[in-house]
């Protein structure tokens, strides 16, 4: 991977950051090389006069635990990864929402249910082969819509704790277990 000629190890959040690097500086065009600055391995500019440096960051994200008639909506990805399992409805952040926003916007774009949010989850951080992110929970009760599938579910659902079907994502499966252990209940 080192290709500025120097001997370089990584560690696995370099390697893992690098994935998304630049090939060439998006300031003057230069190649991108890895090179050790302000303490890790990071994407820096070759031309000396440039020194363009990448950083990349994690994606932030939202998503809503919504609760109606006593069960909890969720959406079955079609897209990977973990396709064919399913999640609270939730996505990326878009420049100029908030992550209230992004959790109501996703929910109804993947679910067709309009939510009010109630409260915050918890804020988790995950890692994928696409980088990492991080993930902003909410609890949230439908107070509308109808189901209705959207770009990236096949199938929405109300499911209870004794009826989960397979879930995606770690932070889907702690916010879980934080509802299986009551940590949810008090609203
Ligand atoms: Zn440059």
């Amino acid at each position: 991977m080192p290709d500025s000629g120097e001997e370089m190890s990584l560690t696995v959040e370099e390697a893992a950051s690098l994935r998304q690097g630049f090939t060439y500086c998006p300031r003057c065009r230069a190649e991108m090389v890895n090179r050790e600055v302000y303490g890790r391995v990071r994407r820096v500019c070759s031309d000396p006069e440039c020194r363009f440096v990448q950083f990349i960051d994690p994606k932030v994200t939202a998503a809503v635990m919504a609760e109606k008639d006593g069960r909890i909506l969720m959406v079955r990805r079609t897209m990977d990864p973990e396709r064919g399992k399913w999640c609270f409805p939730g996505g990326f952040m878009e420049i100029g929402e908030t992550p209230q926003q992004t959790a109501v916007r996703e929910c109804r774009e993947e679910s067709g249910y309009e939510v009010d949010l109630i409260r915050l989850i918890d804020v988790f951080y995950y890692e994928d082969y696409r980088g990492s992110g991080v993930l902003i929970m909410y609890k949230g009760k439908v107070v509308g819509g109808q189901p209705a599938t959207g770009d990236d579910t096949d199938q929405v659902g109300l499911f209870g704790l004794d009826d989960l079907p397979e879930i995606a994502f770690d932070t889907n499966r702690q916010a879980i277990a934080l509802w299986r252990e009551g940590k949810l209940c008090d609203d």
